[in-house]
């Protein structure tokens, strides 16, 4: 049996290797994400596109907004 005491070790020496791992100071060699660069995707409820940014993704799929998102599909 894992008691619950060894699984937060465990999970506090995850987060540690995780810190040591992505606290590293990293140049980065690609270059930032251009903006005004959007890709317009239709709503899967009502049809309006949205940008990606904008878009609501449920499921793998967008939506326009919340409202459309939470219909029943
Ligand atoms: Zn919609």
């Amino acid at each position: 049996m894992i008691s619950i005491g060894k699984l937060l070790v465990l999970a506090l020496l995850l987060v540690g290797v995780y810190f040591l791992f992505f606290r590293k100071p990293r140049k980065k060699p690609k270059a930032p994400p251009k903006h005004g660069e959007e890709t317009l995707t239709p709503c899967e409820a009502c049809g309006t596109y949205v940008s990606h940014g904008e878009a609501v993704i449920k499921d793998g799929r967008f939506f326009c907004s919340k409202s459309c998102a939470k219909l029943p599909r």
